[in-house]
């Protein structure tokens, strides 16, 4: 639960001494507090040709409080500021030698390639990043804008499009110090349902997660209004596996985005989900979600009311390597961490107890997406749940349901530090940032996906793993 190391190369003793050895020094992660400004400092804006989504952006930006600052690349970027009245002006890299740049360091770097066509056009791309690499800050952020290439119209677009997946991967990996990059890939049509992502990838909320693609696709409802300070106000949301670890962090972001959380966990757990409900003044529900009787009854508890986002966070291990694996560890653990799932959401969606525009988030794991040896029976499950959320979305979009996943990295938690201690540090440096993320990075990506303006994202999955090497 405490990365000793993490401490020890961020005091200034342990600096000296990693920076003599050449040890890795893990930065420090920016993560969101309360009580300081979520977006501030300077954004640099590139864009490749026929740029498609910086109108959109300015209007963004500019209602974050940033100052966006023009690269040569963005010529456009200057005009589109003025007129959404946002501080703006030319971008000036850090010269090495020269004396420092009279801006202070990016706090991110944007890049708009969604008008790129062809591979021929990325000249822009290799030069806004060399430039203004070196001026980004620590904790900064990487995002670039793409189209998705299933949605190009000639298959030269299509290669150039996927082709920046390989780049922001990379610049992940590349730029370090608490850095992170993503893609976002933009489906025409869909530019307005952008902000809420935007501001996701650009917050300290985003701290555990590099390396993502993600697709915002075109809706054909409007958002429902909300507060970008309390989005979820008005909405109630059951987290299953709420008394401890990821689940008591999911009921504590979430409440404090404004939601009532109806918090679930076995009955032997009670005392310790009373305790965290009472924190964010929920409701706890002592039921075991492999029960059979348990998805009528979860249904028959929320009916009066509904419910809005589903949470199925609740999960157990169960490892050994499959020559010794019980069948009975085999079945707990894929009906627990996955069947349950399945039967919950059948009888919610059934009695129309989760409501229209509502939103469904499993949490899955990277040994979902890369397997592990001697968790067959648990990669099976969070395998599972990526093609429950990839078969189940296009079911659900007449009533304007999401449904997503989360694939957690390793996450510093009473089930981690369970694992020996070679393994345990070996988990938490084998990732881009060097370090394990805390269950707070879990469930600030959930509520992201939660957001009423994430109504564009839907099928997906999405990582809170610091780019980890792990299926990769
Ligand atoms: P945890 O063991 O600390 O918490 C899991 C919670 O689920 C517990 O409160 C437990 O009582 C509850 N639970 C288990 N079986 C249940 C059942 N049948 N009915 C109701 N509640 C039940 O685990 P965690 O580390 O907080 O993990 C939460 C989720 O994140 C799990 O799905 C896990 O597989 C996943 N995950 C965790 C990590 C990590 O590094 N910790 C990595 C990837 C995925």
């Amino acid at each position: 639960m405490n990365d000793a190391y993490l401490n020890f190369v961020n005091s200034p003793f342990g600096a000296r001494l990693a920076s003599a050895l050449g040890l890795p020094k893990p930065a420090v992660l920016r993560r969101y507090r309360a009580d300081r400004p979520e977006f501030e400092g300077w954004i640099a804006v590139g864009a490749g040709p026929q740029p498609r989504m910086l109108e959109a952006l300015a209007g963004m930006i500019a209602r974050t409080g940033m100052t966006g600052v023009a690269h040569e690349s963005a010529g456009l970027w200057i005009s589109l500021a003025q007129r959404h009245a946002m501080m703006t002006g030319r971008f000036e890299p850090v010269v090495s030698g020269a004396g420092g740049s009279t801006q202070g360091r990016m706090s991110a770097l944007l890049f708009d390639a969604s008008g790129i066509e062809d591979v021929t056009q990325f000249d822009t791309l290799h030069a806004f990043f060399h430039d203004a690499l070196r001026s980004l800050d620590t904790c900064g952020r990487i995002v670039v804008f793409g189209r998705p290439p299933e949605a190009c119209a000639t298959t030269r677009q299509w290669t150039a499009q996927r082709a920046l997946e390989g780049f922001t991967r990379s610049l992940g990996k590349e730029a370090r110090r608490g850095v992170t990059s993503s893609l976002i890939y933009v489906t025409p049509g869909a530019e307005a349902l952008t902000e809420a992502t935007l501001r996701f990838f650009l917050s300290p909320r985003s701290a555990y997660v590099s390396g993502q693609v993600v697709r915002i696709d075109a809706v054909a409802h409007a958002l429902p209004v909300f507060d970008w300070t309390q989005p979820l106000a008005g909405r109630r949301a059951l987290v299953t596996g709420a008394a401890r670890g990821i689940g008591a962090s999911i009921a504590d972001v979430l409440a404090a985005e404004g939601a009532q959380v109806i918090g679930v966990d076995i009955p032997s757990a009670k005392e310790a989900l009373d305790h965290t409900m009472r924190a964010v003044n929920g409701t706890a529900l002592a039921f075991d979600i492999a029960a059979p009787e348990t998805p009528a009854q979860l249904a028959a508890a929320l009916d009066e009311n509904g419910i809005d986002i589903v949470v199925h966070n609740a999960g157990i291990t169960k490892d050994r390597t499959i020559a010794k694996m019980t069948g009975a560890a085999w079945r707990s653990v894929i009906d627990i961490n996955l069947a349950a799932q399945e039967r919950i959401d059948d009888a919610l969606l059934e009695a129309g107890t989760l409501r229209h525009g509502g939103r469904i988030i499993g949490v899955s794991s990277i040994s979902g997406i890369a397997g592990n040896a001697g968790q067959s029976n648990y990669a099976t499950s969070k395998a599972g749940v990526i093609g429950r959320v990839q078969g189940m979305a296009p079911h659900l979009l007449d009533r304007h349901i999401t449904i997503n996943a989360v694939a957690p990295g390793f996450i510093e938690t009473q089930m981690t530090a369970k694992i020996p201690l070679a393994i345990r540090e070996a988990g938490r440096r084998m990732n881009s940032l060097s370090q394990g993320g805390l269950p707070v990075d879990v469930a600030q990506t959930i509520a992201w996906l939660a957001h009423p303006g994430s109504a564009g994202i839907t099928g997906q999955v999405v990582r809170v793993c610091g780019q980890s090497l792990i299926g990769a």
